[in-house]
């Protein structure tokens, strides 16, 4: 079984719209396929109603929070994608997103670079507006070389387009993923860059929250990494996730379903799917 349980459409910023996923992921042999853009359940929704035959869709969503002052991100697995409490928390959501892309806009200028807000929509297509859009808006002014370089001066960790204190609570987002029906996953847990200990601090608070996955593997990652998060995962007895995070054809370190297997003796999320 070919299984990729975290991906993007351009319901956020991923630049393959519902359908165009579903025929890449047919093509690429995926037999199971979750769909998790950022903060909205509009991509799973339009892969529902559409007649692909090809992999099982999973309905999901990548919901954005802060943890202890970072970033985090959260995925929901499996959800009710029309449950009401998933439709308040994507509206808060939204909003959150929206008040940002302001307060972004405001510390880029006051940081001395030039940023339209108006620009940034227009990349964003109608859709939410994340830092993907101000990076290619930052590219497009030639105020950074390429998007590596504008997540790497202004939209990274702790510069000044990182806002990242107007989300939901984590507690408040896991809650929801669970009256969806859904699995709340902690995202790419190497990706923050946390030492061991904050990393347990943190699944300390996930798990007491009434967290319960963890996405063992996120793309093509080292073998050190698999090694330390299945450890972590089978210590703790949650349940294990896997996904390349896709968002664009042309990355290879994040295509469709291109990561290395789950260590065996851990405990598949989909098992009971
Ligand atoms: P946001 O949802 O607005 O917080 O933006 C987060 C998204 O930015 C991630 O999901 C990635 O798609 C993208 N991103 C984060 N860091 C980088 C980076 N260093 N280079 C390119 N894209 C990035
Ligand atoms: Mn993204
Ligand atoms: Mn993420
Ligand atoms: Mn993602």
């Amino acid at each position: 079984m070919r299984i990729d349980l975290h991906t993007h459409t351009t319901a956020s910023d991923g630049t393959l719209d519902a359908a165009e996923l579903l025929d890449r992921a047919q093509k690429a042999g995926i037999d199971m396929l979750a769909i998790t853009d950022h903060d909205t359940v509009d991509g799973c929704l339009l892969a529902s109603n559409s007649e692909q035959a090809g992999a099982k869709l999973i309905h999901g969503i990548e919901l954005s929070t802060a943890w202890s002052g970072v970033g985090i991100h959260i995925l929901g697995l499996n959800i009710d994608p029309g449950s009401p409490t998933i439709t308040d928390v994507v509206a808060a959501q939204q909003q959150a997103r929206s008040l940002r892309a302001d307060e972004i806009t405001r510390r880029l200028r006051k940081a001395g670079l030039a940023c339209s807000i108006d620009a940034v929509k227009k990349l964003a297509g109608g859709q939410a507006i994340g830092r993907p859009h101000f990076a290619r808006h930052l590219v497009d002014n030639g105020s950074a070389r390429d998007i590596k370089h504008a997540f790497k001066k202004y939209l990274g960790p702790g510069k000044a387009g990182d806002v990242k204190n107007l989300w939901l609570p984590m507690e408040r987002i896991i809650a929801a993923v669970l009256l969806a029906g859904g699995i709340p996953v902690l995202a790419h847990p190497a990706k923050y860059k946390l030492t061991n200990k904050k990393l347990n601090a943190l699944l300390d608070d996930f798990c007491a929250a009434g967290g319960v996955g963890l996405e063992v593997i996120s793309g093509a990652q080292s073998k050190d990494i698999t090694q330390t998060l299945g450890s972590l995962c089978e210590r703790r007895e949650m349940l294990a996730s896997c996904g390349s995070d896709f968002h664009q054809p042309g990355f290879p370190w994040s295509e469709l379903g291109n990561f290395p297997p789950l260590p065996a003796h851990l405990n598949p999320i989909w098992e009971s799917w």
